[in-house]
């Protein structure tokens, strides 16, 4: 479905991506490891054109990746993609976030629209948070302290990318700026999704995901592409001394 032939990109002097040869096939699941700042973020946000390459090939179903326009628009709405902060819209309901693509990009109309949106809600378990706005989603606030991640964001996040019911979803270390008690809620909803079949790119540093869930294990330590594996293989026994370190070091 995904496919990433010798794919090399730079910024500037730093060469983030080395020659990436990556295939993910319909319905499985990749998760993607290795140091921070190693470039894993790169190729999510390469799949859906948010960033672009200086060579190589992406393909998405066999087809090069639209550069702009209607269709880069409709790109994006079949790689949906789940962020670390979530980037929904404070303004909005939790049933607006995530209906406003869907009217917009798919082009439905609205009964439809809110019908669609409150069925994925009640799928992430959120039937009830519709009519909330992001910051009243409970838990976590404080005065005076920077605005944080609320309860339930990553589930709204994941089910306005469904929403646009994509060909797959890359999320670019979806837990990673949670609170420990908020990280199970979407990895649970991740889970679920991988059980149901969808084509998953997964940056993450929760091992425990990885090897549930994962078919394979690409571990990333400098902009190549090292390891690629079934995760039983790597987390037993991981082929290169960088692996056996970064697994040393986190586990
Ligand atoms: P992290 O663990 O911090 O999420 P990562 O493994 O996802 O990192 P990338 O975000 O893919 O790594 O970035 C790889 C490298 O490229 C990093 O050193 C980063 O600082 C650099 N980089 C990323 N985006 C840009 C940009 N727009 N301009 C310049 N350098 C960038
Ligand atoms: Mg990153």
């Amino acid at each position: 479905l995904i496919e990433l032939h010798d794919v090399n990109k730079d910024y500037g002097e730093l060469h983030v991506l080395q020659d990436i040869d990556l295939t993910v096939g319909k319905g499985e699941v990749v998760v993607v490891i290795g140091p921070s700042g190693s470039g894993k973020s790169t190729p999510c946000r390469t799949i859906n054109r948010l960033e672009t390459v200086q060579s190589g090939t992406i393909l998405l179903d066999g087809q090069p990746l639209p550069g702009e326009g209607k269709a880069l628009e409709r790109l994006r709405a079949d790689v949906g993609m789940v962020f670390q902060s979530f980037n929904l819209f404070a303004h909005e309901t939790v049933l607006q976030n995530v209906s406003l693509g869907q009217i917009k990009v798919r082009g439905r109309r609205k009964e439809e629209t809110d019908r669609h949106s409150r069925r994925l809600l009640d799928r992430v378990g959120l039937a009830d948070q519709a009519p909330k706005f992001p910051a009243q989603l409970s838990g976590g606030q404080r005065p005076g302290v920077p605005p944080r991640p609320f309860r339930h964001w990553g589930s709204v996040a994941v089910a306005r990318a469904l929403a646009m019911e994509p060909k797959a979803l890359p999320a670019d270390e979806p837990t990673s700026a949670l609170d420990p008690e908020m990280i199970n809620e979407v990895l649970e909803v991740m889970r679920q999704l991988a059980r149901d079949g969808m084509t998953m790119v997964v940056v993450t540093r929760e091992m425990g995901f990885a090897r549930s869930a994962a078919n394979r294990v690409v571990f990333m330590p400098d902009g190549r592409i090292i390891e690629d594996r079934a995760p039983e293989e790597f987390f037993t026994d991981p082929h290169s001394e960088r692996a056996k370190d970064f697994l040393s070091e986190i586990l």
